[in-house]
């Protein structure tokens, strides 16, 4: 973090901040910078390249830089973000794991979002598990009507996910060897199984494949 006078920077060429702000990628290897990389790197503070250029995007635009868009996150999004990686790496997912390939976001927005990655991990858990389940109507009229969606969210998914670990229930599969997991009703809705957490478990394509063979 730099404490830099606004007026000691009054008289720079916007030519110039916008070549720091390149330099900065440079240094970086990067083809965007957030805010706080640039004050660690950057010969001006973020603020003075946001109010020249009207904003910290606008900035990046001048730079020709790709644009980060950690402002307009919402916490749901970063949370079904961390599902998505969670599933596909097939457990729970540790600071470095965020890496591009894998995420969208980075770890770094995580921490600043939530307080640190322990607390987003919390965070993302307690919101999971405080899904509301849909209640089942149990009486004789409705015993028959369809309270669920047969479609499993992806807030239903993490959870059935933390429940049962990301394998797969009847063979042990995992990401981490190749499979890919599918959410699988126990009861099929088709006979009346609800999409609540206890009538879901988590199976490979392989065998869900193979059990609905069966089902049919
Ligand atoms: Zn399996």
């Amino acid at each position: 973090m730099k404490f830099q006078l606004e007026s000691h920077n009054r008289n720079v060429p916007d030519q110039d901040l916008i070549d720091d702000l390149k330099r900065v990628a440079k240094i970086l290897h990067k083809d965007k910078v957030t805010i706080d990389e640039y004050n660690e790197h950057g010969n001006y503070h973020n603020t003075t390249l946001s109010r020249r250029f009207g904003s910290w995007f606008n900035s990046l635009e001048k730079a020709e830089l790709k644009k980060t868009r950690v402002l307009n996150i919402t916490n749901e999004q970063l949370f079904e973000n961390l599902a998505e990686t969670w599933t596909n790496l097939g457990r729970q997912p540790k600071y470095n794991d965020l890496t591009k390939d894998v995420s969208k976001y980075s770890s770094g927005t995580y921490e600043k979002r939530f307080g640190g990655w322990r607390k987003a991990l919390e965070a993302f858990v307690a919101w999971v598990n405080d899904g509301e389940m849909p209640t089942v109507e149990t009486n004789k009229k409705s015993a028959r009507t369809k309270r669920t969606s047969r479609n499993v969210n992806w807030r239903l998914r993490a959870m059935v996910l933390m429940k049962d670990g990301a394998q797969c229930k009847l063979c042990g599969a995992s990401p981490q060897n190749g499979a890919k997991l599918h959410v699988d009703h126990i009861t099929p809705w088709s006979k009346g199984g609800e999409t609540v957490s206890e009538n879901l478990q988590i199976l490979c394509e392989t065998c869900n494949v193979g059990k609905s063979n069966i089902e049919v």
